[in-house]
């Protein structure tokens, strides 16, 4: 560790000062709730996922999401699109992120 190249996380922070539900889940340890954004400030190398507060989450493709949405689309209102498989919830969900390995 130490040597990896990251998005400073915490400086995402005061975007997202409300604390929700989802925030209090426990992600995966390399998994983070994606802060809201533009789509096409999404970097390229950020894995996508739709998380649901039941724990469910599932791979979300930034290319197919990319040519249906206009490229100024918030994440946080793309969000609301997600559909959890498991539980059915809608409107509650978020992306989160994983960061691919670079060499
Ligand atoms: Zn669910």
């Amino acid at each position: 560790m130490g040597c990896r190249l990251e998005i400073p996380y915490s400086s995402f922070k005061s975007a997202n000062d409300k604390p929700s539900r989802i925030d209090a889940l426990k992600l995966p340890a390399d998994m983070y709730v994606l802060p809201d954004m533009a789509l096409a400030d999404v970097p390229e190398w950020f894995i996508l996922f739709g998380f649901c507060k039941c724990g469910y989450f599932r791979g979300i493709n930034i290319k197919q999401t990319r040519a249906k949405f206009p490229p100024s689309s918030r994440t946080s209102e793309l969000a609301r699109f997600l559909h959890c498989k498991r539980c059915g919830c809608k409107g509650d969900n978020r992306f989160t992120f994983k960061q691919m390995l670079r060499d």
